[in-house]
């Protein structure tokens, strides 16, 4: 076994690839706040075409893109509805709360898949007194709930239902592209088809790249978000060397997402076959893995700490929840020596105790 980590902490992790740092640096550039750089400007049109809307705006982090469009969909005192693990809620510093004057208000889930009717039950009735139901925000797929796909129909009931009740609807496409492959649904029939008013795909996650995020929308939406975007320093100048490898990933990073997920399902079977009770491999959709310790009478941390030591890098999500995430870096030698890392672990009977400072708490894209 190669000495080295097997690093499942998250999708983020990947180095860009020879190919993309050469796309990197030929890219053409321009001033992207004048509108004047011709690869901001194309992976802006293709990510719109892809997602089926007029406009987008290329936007640093995939935070801001949320940031952006609750800014652009809400007043301060309105109420987002979204569910309670979702990436707005506990990753974003309360920016909803801290930037845009918005409230949040959370539907328990098992798999972060929530129905028409739990919005309509979610919505308030328009009163002097309460918050204004605004906006809801769907995630696809579902980051800390294990990855899984909203199924189009569902997604369909959500967004026309919130319509018919007035509210407007975000898609959190982080990675959206995962549950396009994983499902066959095109992206455009996730996005602009089902009716979301506005919709971003993550470039640094699956897609491979070092940064970036593209939110899409009506001309209307986008120039106000564009506003948004200025005012938070989100303006750029030659953004093309960063647009440079999101048009390489559009080509070349995302039919190969099937190998990640094939990948996290053979992880999965290793994991249950190692500890079993640690995960159910049908539930695993995408690249995500959440593996529970509790029937091992485990805690979270400590699982980690012992895959750690031996190289095998997680995140801890929960007092009893460990994430495993597969990406572009990660090849079938590296799950082959995952899995029997994790043999080895449960053989040995010897977990130990993680040190103090590596508990729970801290939840990271
Ligand atoms: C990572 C992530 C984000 C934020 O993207 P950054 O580029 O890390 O800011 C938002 N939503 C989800 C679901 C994510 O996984």
């Amino acid at each position: 076994m190669k000495n080295r980590i097997i690093n499942l902490y998250s999708d983020t992790q990947t180095k860009p690839t020879a190919g993309m740092r050469k796309a990197i640096s030929e890219a053409d550039v321009g001033d992207e706040q004048l509108g004047e750089d011709p690869s901001v400007n194309e992976l802006c049109r293709r990510v719109a075409d892809m997602l089926g809307y007029e406009a987008a705006l290329f936007a640093p982090s995939g935070t801001m893109c949320n940031q952006l469009a609750i800014l652009t969909h809400c007043r301060p005192g309105d109420e987002i509805i979204c569910d309670a693990t979702s990436h707005v809620v506990n990753t974003e510093g309360a920016g909803a709360a801290a930037l845009a004057g918005v409230s949040t208000r959370t539907i328990a889930s098992e798999s972060g898949i929530f129905s028409a009717a739990d919005v309509e039950a979610a919505t308030r009735s328009l009163n002097r007194t309460g918050p204004r139901s605004k906006l809801v925000v769907v995630e696809q797929t579902v980051n800390f709930l294990g990855g899984r796909v909203w199924p189009l129909k569902t997604i369909k009931s959500v967004v026309s239902g919130a319509s018919a009740r007035g509210l407007k609807s975000h898609l959190d496409g982080a990675r959206l592209m995962n549950a396009v492959v994983a499902s066959g649904v095109s992206a455009k029939a996730f996005c602009a088809d089902a009716g979301f008013d506005s919709a971003w795909i993550a470039l640094s996650k699956g897609l491979g790249c070092p940064v970036g995020g593209v939110l899409c929308g009506s001309k209307g939406f986008i120039e106000e978000a564009w506003r948004w975007k200025y005012r938070m320093g989100g303006a750029m100048r030659q953004a093309g060397i960063l647009a440079a490898a999101g048009l390489y990933a559009l080509d070349h990073h995302i039919s190969r997402l099937a190998e990640d997920h094939r990948r996290a399902k053979e992880l999965a079977v290793g994991l249950s076959e190692a500890f079993p009770g640690s995960i159910d491999p049908a539930g695993v959709e995408t690249n995500i893995l959440i593996i529970d310790t509790s029937p091992l009478g485990i805690r979270g941390p400590d699982f980690s700490h012992a895959c750690a030591r031996r190289g095998l890098k997680f995140s801890v999500i929960g007092e009893t929840q460990v994430r495993a995430v597969t990406h572009l870096d990660i090849d079938d030698d590296d799950i082959r020596d995952a899995i029997a890392i994790l043999k080895e672990i449960s053989a040995s009977g010897k977990i130990g105790s993680a040190p103090r400072s590596s508990g729970a708490g801290h939840l990271y894209g």
